[in-house]
């Protein structure tokens, strides 16, 4: 008997991120085309419980592709943390006649969606959403391609000042989980080192910088370091180099938010568009559990319990070119 789906939800949760817009789009669009209505669900699984819900025809993801943020909006919700939550957030699905979930978010927001696969044997299919591209078996998440050049860009022009006074920076980027953010920025700017969360319980980082002769032939320095509870991100660091190394200059700037924000780069625009077309594709072929993820430029089906795994490892190669190019 031909497997089929009449209905899917979809919903975006956890943080927001660059992207998400052109994965409702391309989501929304492919489950038309092949004949399946979809229901919006606003605020994550919190709408799933309240019954936030609208269908979607083509023309309501009409113009989103270049936006920001996410029209579904998203929010943490702790109620379907427990059974009764998740078991008022199936009811609703029932009543609704969804018969099948598309989430977009991170690693949190699939740790929720496996556990509900599995406790009402309902299909989701995930696609990753964050900008700090800490989910394992995909290269890139939706949004850190655009917060990577947020974050570019901002150091560029800090680098102005920076130079002009002859001043040591520590600019602070998102990722307290994964240096992604902070290493492949401090590349892309040519900041002199990355401090990244991967290394922190191994080495004091701060101490080894100046070992190795950090800053012998210039006048002016920017190091990116992930924000952090362990070293206390920036303003930590620049706390104990004035006390530590009181010749320095030293100024602290925190990125914050702007590095979630603003129109999403071509890469994560095609990144949401393949990956939506993926996700329903995959509905179709009967997976269940999964990740869209791509690899090597390929799209991939990672089962949820890998890629929340927290393990996917920094580039040390580029490591060693951040190494080589800062003297
Ligand atoms: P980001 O990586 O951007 O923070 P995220 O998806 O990891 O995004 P979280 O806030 O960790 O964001 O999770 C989003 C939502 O997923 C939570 O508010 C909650 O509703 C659900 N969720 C997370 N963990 C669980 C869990 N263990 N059981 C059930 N639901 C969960």
């Amino acid at each position: 008997m031909e497997y089929k789906i009449n209905c899917i939800g979809i919903l975006t949760s956890g943080g927001d991120a660059p992207g998400m817009n052109a994965a409702i789009r391309s989501v929304t669009r492919t489950a038309i085309f092949n004949g399946i209505r979809v229901k919006a669900i606003y605020r994550g699984f919190r709408g799933l419980i309240t019954g936030e819900i609208k269908e979607f025809q083509t023309q309501n993801v009409s113009n989103i592709i270049q936006k920001g943020g996410t029209i579904l909006k998203t929010a943490r919700c702790d109620e379907f943390r427990s059974s009764e939550g998740r078991k008022i957030a199936y009811e609703r699905m029932k009543e609704e006649e969804i018969e099948a979930l598309i989430v977009i978010g991170g690693d949190g927001s699939f740790t929720g969606a496996r556990i509900f696969a599995q406790e009402f044997n309902i299909p989701i299919v995930g696609i990753p959403g964050t900008i700090d591209n800490d989910l394992f078996g995909t290269d890139a998440t939706l949004g850190y391609d655009t917060a990577l050049n947020t974050i570019t860009q901002a150091v560029d022009k800090i680098r102005d000042t920076a130079s002009s006074h002859e001043r040591l920076f520590f600019i602070e980027v998102m990722g307290r989980d994964a240096g992604f953010l902070a290493l492949n920025s401090a590349v892309a700017s040519g900041a002199e080192a990355a401090i990244v969360p991967e290394l922190e319980t191994k080495v004091d980082q701060l101490a080894e910088l100046i070992k190795n002769g950090f800053r012998k032939s210039k006048n002016s320095s920017i190091v990116i370091v992930a924000e952090s509870e362990i070293t206390g991100g920036a303003n930590g660091l620049a706390e104990r180099m004035r006390i530590e190394y009181p010749e320095y200059d030293v100024r602290v700037t925190i990125l914050g938010h702007i590095q979630r924000g603003g129109s999403p780069t071509a890469y994560d625009r095609i990144l949401a568009s393949r990956m939506g077309v993926a996700a329903i594709d995959a509905l179709l072929d009967e997976q269940r559990n999964i990740m869209i993820g791509i690899v090597d430029n390929e799209i991939v089906h990672v089962p949820f319990t890998k890629a929340i795994k927290h393990d996917k490892p920094l580039d040390d190669k580029l490591m060693g070119v951040l190494h080589i190019l800062s003297i």
